[in-house]
This record gives structure tokens, C-alpha cells and sequence, in this order.
């Protein structure tokens, strides 16, 4: 079943009569159309994408079978208004992209009865396919391979923006993209920030140093963090290391489809409780990931929905110590009918460079 039917039989079951999606990657997912500015709009029988001139060749090359391309001089969103016509129902939109001016536009050009909804595609997104399985595999390996490389260049002397404008080049050559997010170097005592910029701070000899950073490949994207330590490890560094990693590993183990999101994220955070950190382990366990680099499911302590078959999650628990440093380990995992497969193959033993 196609996913523009899935999202179809999704309308019927709500009672809507048109579906006006405006979140880009929504659009990108129902009608394979891959340009920044369009609007779709489906019906029960099919449906129309509207953009403009700058795309028309593009559109009509990309959409999959089901989806007419309309090309107009207005703004996508005014076009989007006239075609889907004055002639009442029921519009669902989506609450978290339409933004109140256009919101208005709409109510106030048409008479329909606008009905919000929070995820209504993004609930089809959680459950991937073979295809997008094996897509965000290839965005895995870019990443894993990026960091085989850098691991060998890291030194002293380096800066954080310098190991990070490295990592940025490699993903560009070996992926044709730019990188999934923000690459995040952050060594020594910056380590502690969990999502810290990288700076001109100067790597030293027992720094550690920790890396996140993911590759784009057919719109998919991984999401990879090592932490390194430059020289020899201290105990400290070791004995944090060894807690992370554990909690990582317990979570993969663990994780299974019919169990909450929540669940996955006690079972690290307990075993990191256990060992005396629970207060520096301050964010969820980890994310869904695909054509959006955090989407759903959140494996966080607050979400109890249930896991299933075909979710691709990041599991990455990390410690955090101010004016030590912090230590962050995560890998791309799908969830299986039966079990789970880890996508990410970077090595997680703690490397010590240079030694
Ligand atoms: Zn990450
Ligand atoms: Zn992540």
C-alpha cells in the first residue's frame, strides 16, 4: 500500500475531506517532490502538489505516481487556497507548520471547517520501510567511515572547529550533502555541554574529546556521537566511559518493539542512577531519525508510546560533569518484529590517540 493511500484511508477514518500538508518534509514523503517552497493538497482521490516556476521541471521529474504538479505564479499557499475551493467540509491541516497568518488566509478565504492535527503524517513516518531502512544504513556507514578517518587525524594543537570543519569536509565528499545537523566537537571541560558549539579551544593531551555528527544520503540522515580521549585515559575517564558504554549496551539489548519509549529510557537511566550519575544524565536516551535528524519516536522518560517494527531510533546516553568534561556514546538502531539491529559500526571500545 502506497503511502499517499495509507494517508488517505488516515483521512476517511477522521472524516476529512482534503488534507492541506505545508511541513516540506511531509510533502517530501508523501509526493517524493525534494525542492524547499510547494504545498500538497490530497483528496480522497489523489493528490496535487502546487509550487512554482523555479520548480516546475524538478516537481514533474520527482512526484510518484498519484500526484498531479501544478505549477503558479502565486505564492504556493494562495494557490493551494483556490484549488482546494469554496466548497465547505472538513480541511485538516497540520497545527505544528501552518503558522497563524496563513491559518487565517485560509479561514478566512474559505467557508470548510479547518481541523488541526499534530502528526498526522509524521504518525506514517514512524514505521519505516526496507527502502528507507537500507537508505539511512548507506547515511550510517558515510558517518562511521567519516569517523574512521578523523579518529587517525585527531592531535594536540587542533582546535575544536578544525576537527569539525574536517568531519564537515568528509561528509560533504563522501555523502554530495551537507551535514545531517550541526557537527558538535567539544573537548576537555566543554565536553560537559551536551550540544556544545565547537571553538577555537586548543585540544590538549588528556582531553577528551566528543563528536556528533551525521550524513544526508537520498534525504535520510544517521546520527553518530564517539567520545575519544586524547593520550592516556584516567581512571576517572575510564570508570565514566565504562558507564556509558554499559548503559548503552543495556538499552540495545533490551529495546524491542510493544515496549514504551519510556521503558527504553529507564533502562539506561537506571543503570546510570545505579552508578551514582543519574543527575548528570540530564537528556532522553535518544530519538527516532529519517528524513529528519530528531523525529518520532522520542525515547524519553515522558513518551509511553509503544515501540514497534520498523522504527529507527538513536540510542545515546551520556554523563555530564561540569568542569570535567562529559562522555557520549550513540548508535542508530531498528527495531525488528523481533529484536533490533544496530545500523552503526564506528567502534565503541575508548580509544586513546596517540597510543
Ligand atoms: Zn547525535
Ligand atoms: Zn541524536
Amino acid at each position: 500500500m502506497s503511502r499517499l493511500s495509507k494517508f488517505v484511508d488516515f483521512m476517511r477514518q477522521e472524516g476529512i475531506d482534503r488534507f492541506l500538508v505545508t511541513n516540506i518534509t511531509n510533502i517530501r514523503y508523501l509526493s517524493g517532490f525534494t525542492g524547499s517552497t510547494a504545498c500538497l493538497v490530497v483528496t480522497p482521490s489523489g493528490a496535487t502538489l502546487i509550487t512554482d516556476f523555479r520548480y516546475r521541471e524538478q516537481a514533474e521529474g520527482e512526484v510518484w505516481r498519484g500526484v498531479e504538479v501544478k505549477v503558479d505564479k502565486r505564492d504556493a499557499l494562495a494557490a493551494a487556497i483556490d484549488f482546494m475551493g469554496d466548497s465547505g467540509g472538513r480541511i485538516g491541516f497540520e497545527a505544528l507548520s501552518l503558522t497563524y497568518g496563513s491559518h487565517r488566509k485560509v479561514s478566512d478565504t474559505l467557508k470548510a471547517e479547518l481541523i488541526p492535527f499534530d502528526d498526522a503524517v509524521e504518525r506514517l513516518r514512524r514505521r519505516k520501510d526496507d527502502n528507507e531502512i537500507a537508505t539511512i544504513k548507506k547515511a550510517v556507514e558515510i558517518a562511521d567511515a567519516v569517523f574512521a578517518e578523523v579518529v587517525k587525524e585527531i592531535a594536540p594543537g587542533l582546535t575544536e572547529v578544525d576537527v569539525a570543519a574536517r568531519i564537515d569536509f568528509l561528509l560533504r565528499k563522501k555523502s554530495k550533502e551537507v551535514p545531517a545537523f550541526d557537527t558538535i566537537v567539544a573537548s576537555g571541560p566543554h565536553a560537559s555541554l551536551p550540544h556544545a558549539c565547537p571553538t577555537t579551544r586548543v585540544i590538549a593531551e588528556g582531553d577528551l574529546v566528543k563528536m556528533d555528527f551525521g550524513a544526508i544520503w537520498d534525504g535520510y540522515r544517521s546520527d553518530l556521537t564517539r567520545t575519544v580521549v586524547i593520550g592516556r585515559a584516567s581512571d576517572m575517564v575510564r570508570e565514566v566511559y565504562s558507564i556509558v558504554l554499559g548503559a548503552n549496551q543495556r538499552a540495545i539489548s533490551a529495546i524491542k518493539a510493544g515496549m514504551k519509549a519510556s521503558e527504553a529510557d529507564a533502562i539506561a537511566r537506571s543503570y546510570i542512577e545505579s552508578k551514582g550519575y543519574g543527575d548528570n544524565f540530564g537528556h532522553s536516551l535518544g530519538h527516532g531519525v529519517g528524513l529528519e535528524v530528531h523525529e518520532a519516536p522520542r525515547l524519553s522518560s515522558k513518551n509511553d508510546s509503544v515501540l514497534e517494527a520498523g522504527n529507527v531510533v538513536t540510542i545515546e546516553p551520556g554523563i555530564y560533569i561540569p568542569g570535567w568534561g562529559g562522555i557520549r556514546i550513540e548508535d542508530v538502531v531498528v527495531i525488528g518484529e523481533d529484536g533490533r539491529t544496530v545500523l552503526t559500526s564506528a567502534p565503541k571500545e575508548l580509544v586513546e590517540v596517540g597510543c
